[in-house]
């Protein structure tokens, strides 16, 4: 049965340290884990979560869009498992959006990011996908992204103006 996983927060080592590719997509070690990181976005309301967040120091993240107050158009994904991912294009066009993140409890940021992305990536059946994404679900996948490469949405902040609490988030971004 999946469980909820542990997530590892600001501060904690994990989130910075290099992660490895995966090279046995079928084993049950790696079945099991892509279940619980699914279990535990679907329970924490994440529309995303990379395996370094749950501990786990390889190249494996979960985007689960689902449109939001803010992503009212955000399409519903089943929640997608991308192994070994590489973004392999990056649009020159780039858009201001607040982000949020399990691991950076009660903060939010604006983050620029590419309004579209090209991603090679293997699905957890090791079928490669080679595939274009845009808006709300390019920027999950750069956070998510960046999760695998020791990064955070913290580290793109360009000021720390541009920081926010979650509870000043939902008064003024959300009815705003
Ligand atoms: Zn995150």
């Amino acid at each position: 049965m999946a469980k909820v996983l542990k997530v590892a927060e600001l501060g904690n080592a994990v989130l910075r340290s290099p992660t490895s590719p995966i090279e046995n997509i079928h084993s049950p070690v790696v079945q099991r884990l892509i279940d619980n990181l699914i279990y535990t976005a679907n329970k924490t309301n994440g529309v995303g979560i990379a395996a370094p967040q749950v501990f786990e120091s390889v190249q494996l993240f979960i985007v689960a869009s689902r449109p939001n107050l803010r992503y009212l158009n955000a399409p519903v994904m089943a929640p997608t498992p991308m192994i070994n991912p590489q973004i392999v294009a990056f649009s020159d066009e780039q858009v201001q959006g607040w982000e949020g993140c399990l691991s950076v409890p009660g903060i939010r940021g604006l983050v620029m990011r590419s309004r579209e992305i090209e991603v090679l990536y293997c699905d957890r059946y090791g079928k490669q996908h080679q595939k274009v994404f845009t808006d709300f679900v390019a920027r999950i996948i750069q956070h998510e992204y960046d999760h695998i490469h020791g990064k955070l949405f913290l580290d793109r902040v360009e000021s720390t103006l541009d920081l926010m609490s979650d509870a000043e988030y939902h008064a003024q971004i959300v009815c705003g």
